[in-house]
């Protein structure tokens, strides 16, 4: 479903990206896991056209998106500090991605008011942003980002800001609605059990490589090599 070749980048003389290639099926959440500077954002970004990259091919549904600018691409993406309008009410920073698609008043509220039931925000509807939580307001980045359907969330470190107890409900949370909705999420993450948690298969970065892949319990108990082991945990 998601495809990437060899995709390359880098700056003036810093290689970020080394010949990065993986598959993803339709419906699954992978994480990118690794330590700060392996490059995990960068991919992300070349996946949403905020980045070009210097070589290779993304492609999603059979289709090569790589050469496509960010609005055309059909991919929705979460960061970690929630950027919500300060001045629109949740409902409306919901609604935003629908009004520029030009959807009919109607129709665009009954989706968002779906949405907001998905993330339980339903009694917060009419509050702007500095009156919620930090977990609140990214439960409504996570709505923003959903409501349109993209063909791929991408989610960059989106719990990494939140302190741990609301970031493990919210694990859960995102995962339930990932299951429910069936949609293909990209996760990244430099949180090893974050990634055991929510995720169908982890793909460990590091040095601009995927330098092992597989399922979260795959990984655990068969680390490919002294790094994966270290960095996963299971190493004594
Ligand atoms: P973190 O966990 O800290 O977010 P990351 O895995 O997301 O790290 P990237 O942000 O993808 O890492 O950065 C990968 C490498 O690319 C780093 O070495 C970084 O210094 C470099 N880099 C990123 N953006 C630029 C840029 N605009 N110009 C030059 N180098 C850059
Ligand atoms: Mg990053």
């Amino acid at each position: 479903y998601v495809q990437i070749e060899q995709a390359f980048k880098q700056y003036v003389e810093n290689t970020v990206l080394q010949q990065v290639s993986l598959q993803i099926e339709k419906g699954e959440l992978v994480t990118l896991l690794g330590p700060s500077g392996c490059g995990k954002s960068t991919l992300l970004r070349a996946i949403a056209g905020l980045e070009k990259l210097d070589g290779g091919t993304i492609c999603v549904n059979d289709h090569d998106i790589s050469h496509l600018p960010p609005q055309r691409r059909n991919v929705g993406m979460v960061f970690q500090s929630y950027a919500l309008f300060p001045n629109m009410t949740v409902f409306d920073n919901i609604a935003f991605g629908l009004k520029m698609r030009k959807w009919p008043r109607k129709e665009m509220t009954e989706k968002v008011k779906q949405v907001i039931e998905l993330i339980h925000m339903s009694d917060k509807a009419s509050s702007y942003p500095h009156q919620l939580s930090g977990g609140q307001q990214q439960r409504v980045a996570l709505a923003r980002a959903l409501v349109t359907e993209p063909d791929i969330l991408l989610l960059d470190e989106p719990l990494s800001a939140l302190d741990a107890k609301i970031r493990k409900n919210l694990q859960i949370e995102l995962r339930n609605i990932q299951r429910e909705l069936k949609m293909t999420m990209i996760f990244v993450t430099h949180d090893q059990e974050e990634a055991m948690t929510i995720s169908d298969r982890i793909f460990i970065m590091n040095g601009g490589e995927i330098v092992h892949q597989g399922k979260p319990e795959e990984i655990y108990a068969s680390p490919k090599n002294e790094f994966v082991a270290r960095f996963i945990g299971s190493y004594n």
